[in-house]
């Protein structure tokens, strides 16, 4: 095996999986965004006692943060591009988590791209880049996928992280052994 990117990424099997998994993202970021705002104006109105003005406000303040968080998230899937660059450091940090009241552990990971610009991943209960990519590693982002670094040299490498589930299948292998789609080896 030689060092380079993979060139499966341009295969219609390739293709086909990645138009599969885009599907599935649109729908889970669309089925979140129909069901959470009702669902926090149904606590608001269990809390408040039925009080509207703050079921209202409840409500509409998570449709503002939903339709944000889902822009964002379809804007950097579909409309990112992708970058060739280098792993420039990695450390353990710690962040408040979701409730505020506890700490949880991010794994960071921080990129230099060829054309000098500065791109931090972060990483939480899972890590597998941080784990799999070490200082000075040579990577492409590829934006529509969902775990989305690949290594430039994979030759000294026994595993690959799979684009679609994000587990470590063998580099042997041409699909993951868990999700069954085409690994980029
Ligand atoms: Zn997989």
């Amino acid at each position: 095996m030689e060092p380079g990117y993979s060139t499966r990424i341009d295969t219609p099997e390739f293709k086909e999986a990645m138009d599969k998994g885009n599907r599935t993202f649109v729908l889970t970021v669309a089925l979140t965004a129909l069901f959470l705002p009702p669902l926090v104006a149904g606590i608001a109105a269990l809390i408040s006692r039925e009080q509207l003005p703050i079921v209202v406000a409840a409500c509409a303040i998570v449709w503002i943060i939903t339709i944000a968080i889902v822009a964002w998230l379809l804007g950097k899937r579909f409309l990112g591009k992708s970058w060739d660059g280098v792993v420039d450091s990695q450390h353990v940090g710690s962040e408040r988590s979701g409730s505020g009241h506890r700490r949880q552990r991010v794994y960071i990971t921080r990129f230099v791209t060829d054309s000098g610009r500065k791109v931090t991943y972060k990483e939480r209960t899972l890590h597998p880049f941080y784990d799999y990519l070490t200082f000075g590693d040579r990577v492409r982002y590829h934006p529509r996928l969902s775990y989305p670094f690949e290594k430039y040299d994979k030759t000294a490498d026994e595993t690959v992280i799979c684009p679609f589930c994000g587990r470590m299948s063998s580099i042997e292998l041409t699909e993951c052994s868990s999700c069954h789609k085409p690994l980029l080896v």
